[in-house]
């Protein structure tokens, strides 16, 4: 087999020549939580409950080329008006269905024989 095409991840073109990554196909989606922003994508720390307290200027304090995941979800909750949605204490994740414990695999025994 050869392959034809090489996929890097699941993004979108941002503009010409650039595509950032929006979802990690971690398989245990958040994004409901956080206003449509992925905190695993998005922050360097995939930190779940609140930012490090490491930005600057809005700007991620690993990547300060990127602007830190956290300011844009605290700005994208206060535009949808559901800045309580930051009041809940989300749970460690569950990396169960994610991609490092290797192949993924779905069953669905209602589609069987
Ligand atoms: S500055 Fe923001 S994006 Fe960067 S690691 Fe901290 S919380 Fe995550």
């Amino acid at each position: 087999m050869y392959a034809g095409l090489n996929t890097s991840f699941i993004g979108i073109l941002e503009e010409r020549g650039i595509w950032t990554e929006k979802c990690a196909t971690c398989g245990a989606c958040v994004l409901s939580e956080y206003g449509g922003i992925c905190p695993l994508t998005r922050c360097a720390k995939r930190l779940l409950n609140s930012p490090c307290g490491g930005s600057r200027e809005d700007r991620c304090e690993v990547r300060t080329d990127r602007q830190c995941a956290w300011q844009l979800i605290y700005q994208r909750l206060k535009r949808i008006g559901q800045l309580d949605r930051l009041k809940k204490i989300t749970p460690p994740k569950n990396w169960n269905p994610s991609l490092d414990g290797g192949y993924r695999v779905i069953v669905r025994e209602d589609h069987r024989i």
